[in-house]
This record gives C-alpha cells, structure tokens and sequence, in this order.
C-alpha cells in the first residue's frame, strides 16, 4: 500500500519513498509514505485562498450538513478502517471502537452543535455591556471565525479520533485545516482521508491531508493561522518555541504528555462496592488500547492501611487479561504501535526501577516480531521521596502503585504530576469530594469523582466525551480541546463591537 498527501486540491506523489508504516503484530512493513513536491507555503496559502473563502461563505448550520455528511461516509466505510487499525495498531475490537467509532461520534456531536447554531456565521459571547450613561450605547463580544489556515498536527495513538476531533471543531468553525497525523499510524487515517476526498462533500481547499512530512509548515504560518498539536512534550515544547510562532503571535494548542492518577478515597475499605469500582475502572485504564492514551491511569493512589489489599485485587484482576494478536480468541490487549514506541516503553520502565518494584508482570504473548510489550503493575513505596514516578510517562500498560498517609499528603503527590489530564476519585464522602476538587482543580483539566450512584453510569476515566474540555495545564501542554461550544473558541477572533442598541442586538441574535 502507498500512501499520499492530498495538498493544493490534488493528491500528490512525487514518486519518492518518504517514510513506512509497520504492522504491530509481526513488525512487517504495511505501507510507504510517498512525498511530494510544495513546501508548507504553498500547501498553506492553497489552503487560505480557497478553502477558506469557500468556507466563511457558508453558515453554521451549512457546516454542520458537511460535518454530518462526512461521519455518514465514514461511518459505512467503518470495517475498512477496523482491518487496518488492527494490523497497524495491533488494536482490539474495543480499541478500534474508540478510535473510528469515537471519532465519528464526536464529528457527529459537533454537527448537532452546529444546527443549534443555525443560520450564522459569527457567534457572540455574554450580555450586552452598557458603557456610559447613554443606554442607547452598548458593547457586544462578537466571535467570528480566523481568515487563516488550522493545522492540525497529531499523536499516533489515536489516527481516527486524533484527526476527527479536531476536524470537526476547525471546520465548523469555517476554517479550512491541514492535518498532518503521525506517520507510524497513518494507515487509518489516510483510509479516511481518502473517503472523504472522494466523496467529494468538502470545497477545494477546506481539508488538505499530509502523509508524513509537515515539517516546515511553521515556518509559514501568519498570526491569523492556528496549530493545534498533540504528542510529546518534546515536540510541543520544540513548536511553542519557534520564532515565527512568537513572531507571529499564531494561536497555538498542544495536548501532551500527562501523569494521570487514580485515587480510592479514604473512606472507602477493601469490602466497600467503591473500591470494587475502583479496581474496575484501573485495572480496565492500563489494558485499553494496552495503555496507549494520554488519559490512561499512570499513578495510583491508596489508603496506606489498604496497600495490601489493593495489591492484590489489581493483581486478581490484571491476572485475567491475555497479550497477544486481537484476532486470537481470548486475548484481550494487543502490541504497542512501532519498535520505537517499545523501546521506549522498555526505557520508561527502567527510568523508574531507582523508584520502584515490579509487583506484577503479564505473560508475553503474539509473534516474536511484533511490538509487544507486557503489563506492568509497579509499586513506590516512598512516593514522597520520589521524583521521577511523578514526572515519567510510560506510554504503555504500566501503572505505578503508591500509599498515602494523609489527605493533605494525598494532594501533595497527586500534584507532583505538574499538570495532568485527569484524575478521577472514588469516594462517597461529599466534602472529601469538595476539598479534592478545591486542592486538585487548578493542577487537572478534567476531575471524575465516582461514587456509589454513579459507578456504573460514569463515562470512564479515560474517555474524552466531546462535551467536556479536554487538556491539561502544565505537563499536559497548557491546552484545551472540544468542551462543546467551547472548542470552537480558538478557530475565532473575540472582538468587543462597540455600537447602537439595535446594532447590539442584532449582532447577538445573529
Ligand atoms: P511526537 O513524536 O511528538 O509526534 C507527534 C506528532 O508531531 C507526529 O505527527 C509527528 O510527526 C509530529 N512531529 C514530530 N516532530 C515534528 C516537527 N519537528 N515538526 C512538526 N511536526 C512534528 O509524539 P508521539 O510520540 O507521536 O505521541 C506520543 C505522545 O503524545 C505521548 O507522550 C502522549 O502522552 C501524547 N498524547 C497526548 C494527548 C493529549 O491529548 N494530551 C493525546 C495523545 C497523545 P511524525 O509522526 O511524522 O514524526
């Protein structure tokens, strides 16, 4: 299979090998990445010139009729994109599911959010503000949509909804997007590029899609541009320092790496139905997608009277799951995605061995050369004398067991994370529930407190659920995505319209 970048209107392919994606299972080579000839000017301006127009000339509600036609095309091809997700990512069933099908959940929920909007171009945000004694002269925050280009630079774990998500926001926004998903994982991802291009929904210029490459596109971008990135904080940190992103003061969104945790509330016991929950929710965290995601459950956090026991419920339950080929009956997590990604994950570990133990280790499973990597339960018995657990991301399925003595204590490890993603709670004490948000809340951008009434209702705590914003501050990037109405934020300018009542008034209604 080669794949190609569809930039400037035209599926491109200058003939020359560019880059390989693997299959996870048995390492073989899948497909070639294929270059082409522009540079990210010239893909950029194609993009500013054509698609945009194209796109501001539409309404919300059109947006949203191309947003929904898309996640109806996609959604018919969805088995093609399972077959690759499970060779390339060496993904299970419920993997995939997250990925294709949480995909083009969210670019369906963004095209319901969208009719909501109805026939506007612009949106407006709060009351109308009366500035002086003359009631007749009012200001209103008007949003209209950036006259730029959106890049979208993605991670490799998640081809489909990386890619879907994003798209959804910037293009309901009106601005026309180049995304650039990771070359290990781009088998997925072209798959749905390729659909959509055919199906011919989208004008010229509002998606342009690389297959590897992308590396100059900051070099072009203008101060009416957006880059939303996700992967390593390496990257992110790279891109946030480019001159020309400072130069230019280019909105910019990274997601990257996260220290998420997991905490049983002390006022919960070994027999308590929220401990069961609990084990539940982590044991299932390091095993989805075999720990490939930003929000899994990286530290978790245990009463130190219940360490024991804790132990060895998430011992009794990790026992159950099986490595090996997703295709195979019983096996219930797959490879990690490329020799790099279990390189890495075998360096993570070994970072943290001065820190921790390994209490638990799965059996190795799937063809010898594939990319797989067991699971790991590591224990810290000392988290406060320890740094590097805190600060560490084992992209994989490994989780670092860790007492507690105190609440207070509780916090102050819990933080040591810099800024995480999430963490999520389980405790039916309602002002525990409130002094953790109040001590959490500024480290985190999502908290998910379960109790009792909710254990079998919540969302997950890995789950991204398009309503909520998802990012973290510090360690996690400092960004904020999807949240609904909220994401469409950063593909607008905010501008304070000082003008008449009936101007006001008419602006904000639309
Ligand atoms: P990465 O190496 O930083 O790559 C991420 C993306 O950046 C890829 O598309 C990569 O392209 C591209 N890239 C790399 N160098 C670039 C450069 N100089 N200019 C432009 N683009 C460049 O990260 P990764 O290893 O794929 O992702 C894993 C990390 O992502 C994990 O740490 C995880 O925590 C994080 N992540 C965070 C979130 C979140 O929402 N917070 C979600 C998912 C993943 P190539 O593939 O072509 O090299």
């Amino acid at each position: 299979m080669q794949m190609q970048s569809y930039v400037a209107g035209e599926w491109q392919d200058n003939g020359k090998v560019i880059g390989q994606a693997h299959c996870a299972l048995d390492g073989s080579v899948m497909a070639e990445l294929i270059g082409h000839d522009l540079n990210g000017g010239e893909i950029l301006d194609y993009a500013r010139n054509h698609g945009g127009p194209a796109l501001r000339a539409l309404t919300y509600l059109q947006r949203a009729d191309l947003l929904k036609q898309i996640a109806a095309v996609l959604s018919e091809n969805k088995e093609r994109y399972a077959e690759l997700s499970a060779k390339n990512n060496g993904a299970t069933a419920m993997d995939t599911f997250l990925d294709v099908e949480g995909g083009i959940g969210t670019m369906k929920y963004y095209a319901s959010l969208g009719k909501r909007l109805g026939e506007r171009r612009w949106m407006t945000e709060g009351e109308l503000e009366q500035l002086t004694k003359d009631e007749n002269f009012r200001a209103v925050h008007v949003l209209t949509p950036i006259r730029g280009v959106a890049v979208h630079i993605n991670a490799f774990n998640f081809p489909a909804w990386g890619m879907l998500g994003k798209l959804s926001v910037s293009l309901l926004s009106g601005v026309p997007t180049v995304v650039k998903p990771a070359a290990a994982t781009l088998p997925v991802a072209w798959a749905m590029a390729q659909d959509i291009v055919a199906a011919g929904i989208l004008p010229k210029g509002a998606f342009s899609f690389l297959a590897g490459g992308g590396r100059d596109l900051t070099n072009y971008l203008t101060s009416e541009d957006a880059l939303a990135f996700t992967g390593s904080a390496d990257t992110a940190g790279m891109l946030a320092a480019h001159p020309r992103i400072i130069s230019q003061s280019v909105r910019f969104n990274a997601e990257a790496d996260s220290i998420n945790s997991s905490v049983m509330g002390p006022d919960l016991s070994p027999e308590s139905d929220g401990f069961k929950s609990f084990i539940h929710e982590v044991s299932k965290e390091m095993t989805i997608k075999s720990g490939q995601k930003c929000t899994a459950v990286r530290r978790i956090f245990v009463p130190a009277a219940h360490l024991e026991a804790a132990q060895a419920a998430l011992i009794a339950k990790l026992s159950k799951n099986v490595l090996g080929n997703p295709a195979d009956e019983g096996v219930t997590y797959g490879p990690l995605v490329s020799a790099s990604q279990k390189q890495a994950a075998v360096d993570g570990v070994a970072a943290l061995s001065s820190e921790t133990e390994v209490v638990f280790e799965g059996a190795m499973g799937g063809d010898a050369d594939g990319f797989y990597f067991t699971q790991k339960l590591l224990l810290c018995r000392e988290p406060l004398k320890a740094k590097t657990v805190h600060e560490t991301e084992v992209f994989g399925p490994v989780a670092t067991l860790m007492p507690y003595e105190s609440e207070e204590q509780l916090f102050e490890l819990v933080r040591r994370g810099g800024g995480s993603l999430v963490s999520s709670v389980f405790t039916n004490d309602d002002s525990f529930m409130v002094e953790a948000l109040q001590q959490l809340g500024s480290t985190h951008g999502r908290l998910l407190f379960v109790d009792d009434s909710i254990s079998r209702g919540h969302s997950g705590h890995g789950n991204v659920m398009p309503m909520c914003i998802h990012g973290g501050p510090g360690r996690a990037g400092g960004g904020q995505e999807l949240g609904g109405l909220r994401g469409l934020n950063f593909y607008h300018a905010r501008t304070a319209v000082q003008t008449n009542l009936t101007r006001a008034t008419a602006l904000q209604q639309g």
